[in-house]
């Protein structure tokens, strides 16, 4: 379902990216605040005690296959405590594997010994795909096709609709960056038939859809009702600007069986946009990347579950004083990869752990009430507390009139907060100004600022809250005990 089809596809007629980027993640929606105590959460939400003996084996096949075959781990053999210990115990006692490890390392590093890179690329086992980010997250990984294949369809599986509507290969319309991370991508001018691959459409044409033009956005209405996706996948900012241009219109827009969000945060200013639009589509968020697959899909209760067909997934949570223990960052480890060893990955993300097990019956794997939002995008309060994005667009993202923002954190006191709103801007100055001393502080110094847009990131995406000065990420995390979702 992502965007990487494009990529993968042969014999298209579309152009070739001049700036890649692509994307990788997100999906999520927001969701309810929740508080428990860490043995609560680790028992609970690491799926025990029911976990699947099968999941457990490839949970230890996959340490040991990376601890023995890949050069990377070299170092990292020494402290594994070895096979008579838990798994979780093994886990939780490794580094962290950050993009920096993967830009140094990527390809021969994470490539176990057993299999050889030359021959499978020479054989189309295997290719290389640029992932996304910002210029200085960039970077490449090694790309097989079947094991990205599997993770689709099991992701998808935990939606039980949505898992129907995949199976049956729908008519799939996508709407994101266009900036693709292979060697192919369709930016430019081209014609419907140019940017149709099968049964995919992809809709958009510029990197920055706050550059859409009303002939832009008037052409994606009406092919969207040519084409008639019984799926339509988009990242949540294009979408909502694209649904407040048909509300202004007053144009009515093919309503798809699933609208599957995914790239990047949704925020509440986007879902109330799409909901406007398409008030009885389901709406079902997908997070994952580009080095790692779908890991987690939201089921037809909302709560996110984890794909334990592909994917290994630590909980590391952060101190109390910034949201823990129920929120904390995630370490991806692949399993069933044959190409590609990644222990404990750092996909740079925060989520929030669900308080009960979940009404649809899942219990494998970790289950999320929501994604947070990026670690590099948490803002602090005068006090120092973290604050995630989530918590920041919950808090700010019902504000009226408001259509899109980004807070800038200029020092500990200082905020600006850059919004663009429909009409009424005053009332949103000051409806945002006493939301957002409450959130950060009565001592914080709160600037607004209007703006006729807020530009997309080279990326293509948004970031709804930065800090103009640098903190070390990894001291959140110092000394914090992660729980696993193998135990
Ligand atoms: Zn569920």
């Amino acid at each position: 379902m992502l965007w990487q089809k494009l990529c993968k596809n042969p014999g298209n007629r579309v152009k070739r990216a001049s700036n890649p980027g692509g994307a990788s993640t997100h999906l999520l929606e927001a969701a309810s605040v929740l508080r428990q105590p860490v043995q609560y959460m680790t028992s609970l939400h690491t799926g025990m005690p029911e976990a699947d003996p099968a999941f457990r084996r490839a949970c230890a096949e996959a340490l040991d296959r990376a601890l023995a075959l890949a050069p990377f781990y070299q170092q990292w053999r020494t402290i594994d405590p070895g096979k008579t210990v838990a798994n979780e115990q093994r886990y939780a006692t490794l580094p962290v594997l950050t993009k920096r490890d993967l830009r140094a390392h990527m390809p021969k590093g994470f490539v176990p010994r057993d299999h050889d890179l030359k021959t499978g690329l020479a054989n189309g086992s295997v290719e290389f795909v640029a992932t996304s980010g910002t210029t200085e997250e960039r970077a490449s990984t090694v790309w097989h096709q079947p094991w990205w294949d599997t993770s689709e369809q099991a992701a998808a599986a935990l939606h039980t609709g949505l898992d129907a509507v995949v199976r049956a290969a729908p008519r799939e319309a996508v709407l994101t960056t266009p900036l693709c991370a292979g060697s192919i991508c369709h930016v430019g001018d081209l014609s419907m038939e140019e940017r149709s691959l099968g049964r995919l459409l992809f809709l958009n044409q510029k990197p920055d859809p706050t550059r859409w033009t009303t002939v832009d956005m008037d052409r994606m209405i009406d092919e969207l009702n040519r084409f008639q996706p019984e799926l339509l996948e988009a990242d949540p900012a294009y979408l909502a600007i694209l649904c407040r241009h048909a509300s202004h219109r007053h144009a009515s827009l093919h309503p798809p069986r699933f609208i599957v969000l995914t790239y990047e945060y949704p925020s509440c200013i986007h879902l109330r946009s799409i909901r406007r639009v398409f008030p009885n589509t389901p709406l079902v968020s997908s997070y994952g990347s580009t080095e790692t697959g779908h890991v987690f899909t939201q089921c037809e209760c909302s709560e996110f579950h984890q794909n334990t067909a592909t994917c290994h997934v630590d909980f590391q949570p952060l101190p109390p004083r910034h949201g823990g223990p129920s929120i904390g960052r995630i370490l991806v480890t692949l399993l069933g990869n044959p190409w590609l060893a990644l222990l404990r990955f750092d996909v740079g993300d925060l989520v929030r752990l669900a308080e009960r097990p979940c009404p649809c019956g899942r219990t494998a794997g970790l289950t999320l009430t929501a994604i947070e939002g990026r670690i590099r995008d948490l803002t602090f309060a005068v006090d120092g507390r973290a604050i995630t994005v989530g918590a920041l667009d919950r808090a700010v993202g019902h504000l009226e009139n408001l259509l899109a923002y980004q807070l800038e954190q200029t020092d500990q006191t200082a905020y600006t907060f850059r919004f663009v709103a429909a009409s009424g801007t005053g009332t949103v100055s000051s409806a945002a100004t006493q939301t957002l001393q409450h959130l950060y502080g009565p001592d914080s110094q709160i600037t607004t600022q209007r703006e006729s847009a807020i530009a997309a990131e080279q990326s293509g995406k948004f970031r709804l809250a930065k800090t103009l000065f640098p903190w070390n990420m990894e001291e959140l995390f110092a000394r914090q005990q992660p729980a696993t979702s193998d135990q």
